[in-house]
């Protein structure tokens, strides 16, 4: 299929031709007669669908922002929630000494760490509480560069809607 081309009147019309009507005059609904140029000269005029091309790339781009921006946020928001719901799991020396729980405060911390002494379990923490504590930590860190992840998703999609307007109407 050869690529059509829009050939302009004075009247302002255009019309739709393509290289196997070079040389050729069609006549406009205004009366004039206009004749098709030649490859070269075709080239020069816009091309027929371009317009349409266009607008479906602009509505495209914005679309695709969104949908980005959505499995950013979708994403972020996911592995966020998935953090907070799947809390590291106590190891479970820790759990019989502690009293059945993880210590939340530094006193607490403390109060283990003297319990563990006591009962001569050690005269330090365990390396499975202390490799516990840092990955506790790096949850809770993750978690909030998850929900940060969710929030340049989010971002992403406003942004979509300022750059691109709400509307995908053609403007004419
Ligand atoms: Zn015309």
């Amino acid at each position: 299929m050869s690529a059509k081309y829009l050939l302009p009147c004075k009247c302002g019309q255009r019309h739709e031709v393509d290289v196997s009507q070079s040389g050729l005059t069609i006549e406009c609904s205004c009366g004039a007669g206009l004749e098709v140029p030649t490859l070269r000269g075709l080239q020069k005029l816009e091309r027929a669908g371009a317009e349409g091309e266009r607008r479906r790339f602009a509505w495209g781009a914005r679309e695709g922002t969104i949908v980005i921006g959505i499995l950013i946020t979708a994403a972020g928001l996911g592995l966020a929630i998935w953090f907070l719901l799947t809390p590291p799991k106590h190891p479970s020396e820790w759990v019989e000494v502690a009293s059945q729980r993880m210590p939340s405060r530094p006193a607490e911390l403390f109060r283990a760490y003297v319990v563990l002494k006591k009962n001569g379990f050690d005269d330090t923490i365990p390396p499975v509480v202390i490799a516990h504590e840092r990955y506790a930590e790096l949850y809770q860190v993750g978690t909030v560069i998850f929900f940060v992840i969710a929030g340049v998703g989010v971002l992403t999609i406003v942004l979509a809607f300022v750059a691109y307007g709400p509307s995908q109407r053609p403007r004419r």
